[in-house]
């Protein structure tokens, strides 16, 4: 079976005071629940909310070094993120793309870094409101799986996730119907499977204004496997009600 997910990005949120205010609460109901739960905080912050969480969630970085160690000022590299104690790191969100002008080329050796580090990662995929219109969405979508994961091994499918996040729903209240992102998440496996990859066990996220109303009916669809996160994972009530919205038979 897929493992079911839910990971809270919290962007570039947050401080001491909401490390200790949310983390340990919503860890604890996160284990009452038996689900899989993963935060992504800024990296300052990432040691104290693996020890907050206690192992009820897993921690990961937004963002990693395309080296792996060395004279490159302000970066941080995999092997690091891994000896900290963090599982996941998180590749290709649509804001390192825009804003920082992350490639697909910069996605795929971000992703290899990670792997290589025996870290899983989270890749992000997602179209603009504009590609969508033009009728591109799931071109562009499928190039992006393929060119960001071309440079996974056989060995290191079971490190993959993918987030699919359309642009034009992140952070904007605009949500994808579940039948919309349904037809996405089934055309991504698709990719994955012509790639090669065991598609049917790769998990597959929705993320984009995922609130505690609208997630159960996203996780209902047959090919979303859990959410990312954004604006709603800084509030441990919202958090957690989208946990809850994980089917109730994917709990351990
Ligand atoms: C995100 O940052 O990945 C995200 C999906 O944000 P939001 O939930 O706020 O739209």
């Amino acid at each position: 079976m897929r493992r079911r997910i839910v990971a809270g990005n919290w962007k570039m949120n947050g401080s001491q005071s909401l490390v200790n205010e949310l983390v340990g609460p919503v860890a604890q109901q996160v284990r009452e629940l038996g689900i899989e739960a993963v935060v992504f905080p800024p990296a300052l912050y990432v040691s104290a909310v693996i020890q907050a969480a206690d192992n009820a969630m897993a921690v990961g970085v937004q963002n990693v070094s395309e080296k792996t160690q060395g004279a490159y000022t302000g970066e941080l590299s995999a092997p690091m993120v891994a000896d900290v104690g963090c599982r996941y790191g998180l590749v290709g969100h649509s804001e390192r793309r825009q804003l920082f002008g992350e490639t697909d080329v910069e996605v795929a050796v971000k992703t290899e870094q990670l792997l290589s580090a025996g870290l899983s990662a989270i890749v992000c995929v997602g179209e603009t409101l504009e590609q969508r219109e033009a009728g591109q969405a799931e071109a562009v979508v499928a190039n992006q799986v393929r060119d960001g994961l071309s440079k996974v091994t056989p060995e290191q499918w079971g490190q993959i996730v993918v987030a699919y996040e359309p642009v034009w729903a992140i952070g904007t209240g605009k949500t994808a119907t579940g039948e919309d992102a349904q037809a996405m998440h089934k055309a991504i496996r698709g990719v994955l499977a012509n790639m090669g990859a065991p598609a049917e066990s790769i998990s597959l996220l929705y993320g984009g204004s995922v609130k505690a109303d609208n997630a159960a009916a996203l996780f209902a669809e047959p090919d979303i496997d859990g959410g990312l996160i954004g604006g709603a994972s800084l509030s441990a009530t919202d958090f957690v009600s989208i946990c809850q919205a994980l089917p109730a038979d994917t709990h351990c």
